[in-house]
């Protein structure tokens, strides 16, 4: 039987920063992934998954040093986000304070930021990484976890960490109920080329049916998120080539230049998941195993990172060992986690539901309200959300 002081099963994008975390907070940590880590080189081809990190959390990332291991030819500043609705033609600009950030985040593709977290994990003494495995039980045994692997292997953990997307199987064997509401939508994700694009800049077109995020990687290459009605999706996942390049023109709603589609295309199921609490005895959840929102404002991860920063602020060594300590400090993350969730949440469903039709109602909303918030506060609680 072997002892750690933190298990972390999940090895993506939360659970390895989650490791980084702790191993800096001076615990020792086995973290527990499903699957094989492939490396990505420098000229590896491209991950159809890219995530924008707010710059609140690339600050992160960077305390971590974790940013360091980026492979950075592969990484993308922005400064400045454009939305609008094609339906209205309102729209509002978001640019970076250059006298506060660099910028207003970077854009990367998920592999990259996992191998990067990986790369920090292996020069560490104090942290163990088991592939290719996922945990077969756990038991709460006095103060501790004790989990036994699918290879056989046994461990002991003050505290277990689930960070394994919004699937988890720890969260369910402990009996933490979800609640997850379909949006009917998938994301369709590929990388496409546009002549007359900004440089810098991520854009954002809402339409009847859903968003479009185009969010530029390099040159002239763009990654793009487009939300659709699930039953139109197939149809622009197998259309050929010069139909999709023109249902991505239609959707854009403005002359970016010519568009050519550079890769294939892949899409995902878009859920609201809200689990019903955050920990149970010494199991806590973290990212997509705790919350799922919609990609349209790209909160995913940033929130995921929020947890993590405020998990390592209210546990250390001194309460992982008293179990009302930890207790109290497990508390305290949830409340302050769930209120951050869920206002987050409540915002991106709420921007869903009023962009998606052509309500007559909704119609003037969209207007007023995009008007209403290019001139208000609210403006910079957007800009200030990607960091929570
Ligand atoms: C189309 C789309 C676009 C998005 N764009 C953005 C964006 O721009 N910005 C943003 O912030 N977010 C974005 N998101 C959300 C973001 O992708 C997720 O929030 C993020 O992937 C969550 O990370 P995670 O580590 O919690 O979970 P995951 O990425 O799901 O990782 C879970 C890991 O756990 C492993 N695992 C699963 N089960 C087990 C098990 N039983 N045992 C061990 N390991 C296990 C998996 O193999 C995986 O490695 C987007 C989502 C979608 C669908």
């Amino acid at each position: 039987m072997k002892r750690v002081d933190v298990i972390i099963s999940g090895g993506g994008m939360i659970g390895s920063i989650a490791a980084v975390a702790a191993i800096e907070a001076g615990l020792s940590v086995l973290l527990i992934e499903a699957n094989k880590l492939h490396e990505i080189k420098l000229d590896s081809p491209r991950n159809l998954r890219v995530s924008a990190i707010s710059w609140d959390n690339i600050q992160t990332l960077m305390k971590l040093k974790v940013f360091d291991e980026l492979i950075f030819e592969r990484i993308q500043a922005y400064s400045h986000m454009q939305v609008w609705d094609n339906r209205t033609n309102a729209d509002i600009d978001f640019t970076v304070d250059f006298s506060e950030q660099a910028c207003l985040g970077y854009l990367m593709e998920n592999n990259n930021l996992v191998q990067a977290a990986w790369k920090k994990l292996k020069k560490s003494d104090n942290c163990d990484i088991v592939e290719e495995n996922t945990i077969r039980s756990i038991e709460n045994e006095g103060s501790q976890v004790r989990i036994s692997l699918s290879n056989g292997d046994q461990y002991k953990s003050r505290l277990l960490i689930a960070a394994e997307g919004r699937n988890s199987s720890v969260r369910q064997s402990v009996g933490i109920k979800t609640q997850e509401i379909p949006y009917h939508q998938k994301g369709l994700v590929a990388y496409v080329q546009l002549e007359k694009a900004p440089t810098e800049t991520a854009l954002q077109a809402f339409n009847k049916g859903g968003p479009i995020g185009i969010l530029p990687i390099k040159d002239k290459q763009f990654s793009i998120v487009w939300s659709l009605p699930e039953e139109q999706c197939q149809h622009w996942l197998d259309c050929d080539q010069t139909e999709f390049e023109e249902g991505v023109k239609q959707a854009i709603g403005k002359d970016l230049g010519k568009i050519t589609l550079l890769s294939k295309r892949a899409a995902f199921p878009l859920t609201q998941l809200y689990a019903n609490k955050y920990f149970e005895n010494r199991v806590v959840l973290c990212g997509d195993t705790a919350h799922g929102v919609h990609p349209l404002a790209g909160q995913g991860v940033n929130l995921g990172i929020g947890d993590i920063k405020q998990l390592f602020e209210v546990i250390d060594i001194k309460s992982l060992k008293d179990d009302d300590l930890l207790r109290l400090a497990l508390r305290k993350y949830q409340r302050r986690r769930i209120s951050q969730v869920t206002e987050t949440s409540e915002m991106m469903s709420a921007l869903h539901h009023l962009f998606k039709d052509d309500n007559h109602i909704k119609k003037p909303l969209r207007t007023i309200g995009l008007k209403l918030l290019n001139n208000s506060p609210l403006k910079k609680w957007f800009i200030s959300q990607a960091g929570s």
